[in-house]
């Protein structure tokens, strides 16, 4: 399809919108609230061909993924975010991969983007643990920082819009 869908989902406050924000625009927006499902636009040439790029911020909604069945049902690929300091927002990340494999019998590229690496002297969730959660859902694994420009945000957007088109 000429059109690619990448959900994010994740607990509340984790960096979802910030995450989006820095892939679109390379900039850190500090503050960003809305009342409704963002879907953020932007085309991109993947495998010589233009497509639409469409990120889907589940910010709005509460981050329990038990909300977001019709855009898990929906979505080309998954990101599931969860901040490295916020050991709360691990085990909803758990619950967000579990409700993806629950409810997609063809598994859709995943990637666990374990954020807020910047706050490395916070952190309550190794990377030993992100990984092996990674591991038993068959997700790409990345450690990044919204608030840092050096960090591995494009690669891992570019790796679920590459698989998303079978590359
Ligand atoms: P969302 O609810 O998952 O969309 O989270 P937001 O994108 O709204 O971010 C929640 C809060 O965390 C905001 O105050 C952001 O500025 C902050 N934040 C997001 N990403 C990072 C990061 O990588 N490092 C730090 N230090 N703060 C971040």
């Amino acid at each position: 399809a000429a059109k690619i869908n990448v959900l994010l989902l994740g607990a509340k406050g984790v960096g979802k919108s910030a995450l989006a924000v820095r892939f679109l625009t390379h900039r850190f927006i500090g503050e960003y609230h809305s009342a409704v499902t963002i879907v953020y636009r932007h085309s991109m040439v993947v495998d010589s061909r233009e497509r639409v790029l469409e990120i889907v911020d589940s910010s709005a909604k509460p981050g329990e993924c038990s909300l977001h069945k019709a855009e898990i049902s929906a979505a080309d690929s998954v990101a599931v975010v969860y901040s490295v300091t916020d050991a709360e927002s691990f085990s909803t990340a758990r619950r967000c991969l579990q409700r993806v494999h629950e409810i997609r019998d063809e598994r859709p590229p995943i990637a666990l983007m374990a954020n807020k690496l910047d706050l490395d002297h916070c952190r309550e969730i190794t990377r030993t643990e992100g990984e092996e959660l990674a591991e038993e859902f068959n997700a790409h694994y990345a450690e990044v920082s919204a608030a840092e420009s050096s960090s591995d945000i494009e690669p891992t957007f570019l790796y679920l819009v590459q698989k998303a088109v079978g590359c």
